[in-house]
């Protein structure tokens, strides 16, 4: 067994591997101890915003594998209320200034950032420091080259890193998918995908280039070019890209809204859009040879719908953030890569930055490596 597995099965099948060794003495074991139930893994959150408190830290007690073991927060009061709340120990709560003696805790297996996009970097290579695997909110970083360093930094301390791309482990998309390797539409010809909502306060780090790395597209464009490249299962080889500013004074520093259109090996094109400036954009439409498939409301997340060119769709509705996490405890559990890994978050960087690149040169094609 290789030193990155033995580490990764360390603390959570101890109890299942003291059993196999005494099953194994034979003659001098009479009756092999019963299994203790599995360890959950213990999960930190690093930011106490929205998402962590209305749908990560809620999903957490949906979970199988996993258990919301401690905070990091900069602010006092969140860090008191959440303490109360879920019954966090003090010895496990964090502030920024005090992550870093999280490497000395055991009851911490895996770090959650959920804090605005530019702080990802930061705080993924010092949990990876502290020895933790990393759990990352999209977008991974605002530039390709931060989102290699973390790879290479979780790489280095032989820990696993995923980044939230939750529509990964929803049956709807998994049917697009499944749709798009099985082909029992015909192969996929053209696919339409966008996300988009109105966005409020004005003074919101969203908003901020420093604290953002962009707008629409960095924060929920992102959606849609996840959705193009899982429903093809190909990586696509240019992009043109086109802008609009109807709110200059709020949208200063980052996008308003952006259409862009991918072109993938063998032709297919995709056509892609996002926007802070309006409600409703939500979709996932592939055209295939034989029909189509489509998914409207594609990316909320509840109250998902699809149908195809045969009929409705009928899956279950999942607790999005529940799976993801489940999800990556048993790759750790298992010793095993994430679909949704932090190389998955630089593929996506690089396209982001190649649809920015297109928009400064006047909606030039940029050709992807
Ligand atoms: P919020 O603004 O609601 O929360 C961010 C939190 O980060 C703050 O509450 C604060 O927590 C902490 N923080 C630390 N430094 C700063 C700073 N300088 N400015 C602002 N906040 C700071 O954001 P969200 O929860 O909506 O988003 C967080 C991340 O999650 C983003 O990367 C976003 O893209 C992603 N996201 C993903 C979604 C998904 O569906 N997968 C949906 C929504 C967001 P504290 O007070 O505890 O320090």
């Amino acid at each position: 067994m290789s030193e990155t597995r033995r580490n990764f099965l360390k603390t959570a099948t101890r109890t299942t591997l003291a059993v196999t060794f005494a099953a194994s003495t034979g003659p001098f074991v009479i009756t092999a101890r019963a299994a203790e139930p599995e360890k959950k893994l213990g999960f930190a959150l690093v930011g106490l915003g929205g998402l962590a408190t209305n749908q990560i830290a809620p999903g957490l007690q949906k979970t199988k594998h996993c258990r919301l073991a401690g905070i990091v927060s900069g602010t006092p009061e969140k860090r008191k209320k959440w303490a109360a709340q879920y019954n966090i120990p003090e010895k496990n709560i964090y502030t920024y200034e005090t992550f870093d003696q999280i490497k000395n805790n055991p009851d911490i297996d895996v770090v959650y950032v959920v804090l605005p996009n530019a702080m990802h970097g930061e705080y993924t290579i010092r949990a990876a420091q502290a020895g933790k695997h990393v759990l990352c909110e999209k977008p991974m970083e605002v530039s390709p080259e931060k989102c290699q360093q973390m790879v290479d930094a979780c790489k280095k301390a032989d820990r696993l890193l995923a980044i939230g791309y939750r529509c990964q482990f929803v049956p709807y998309h998994l049917e697009m998918m499944r749709l798009g390797r099985e082909k029992p539409l015909g192969p996929v010809k053209l696919i339409e995908a966008s996300f988009g909502f109105k966005i409020g306060d004005p003074t919101q780090w969203r908003l901020k280039h420093s604290l953002a790395g962009g707008g629409a597209l960095m924060d929920v464009g992102i959606y849609a070019l996840q959705g193009t490249r899982y429903t093809t299962g190909q990586e696509p080889i240019e992009v043109t890209a086109f802008e609009t500013k109807t709110d200059p004074v709020k949208f200063k520093e980052v996008d308003e809204s952006i259409f862009w259109t991918l072109r993938f090996p063998g032709g297919v094109l995709a056509n892609c859009g996002t926007t802070y400036n309006s409600n409703g954009l939500n979709r996932l439409h592939a055209n295939f040879e034989n029909g189509w498939a489509q998914l409207d409301p594609a990316y909320s997340y509840d109250g998902l719908r699809g149908k195809t060119s045969k009929g409705q769709m009928d899956f279950p509705q999942v607790d999005h953030f529940a799976t993801e996490m489940d999800d990556f405890a048993q790759c750790i559990l298992q010793g095993k890569k994430s679909k949704v890994s932090g190389e998955e978050g630089v593929r996506d960087a690089k396209i982001l930055a190649a649809i920015y690149e297109s928009i400064r040169s006047g909606s030039k094609t940029v050709k992807l490596a």
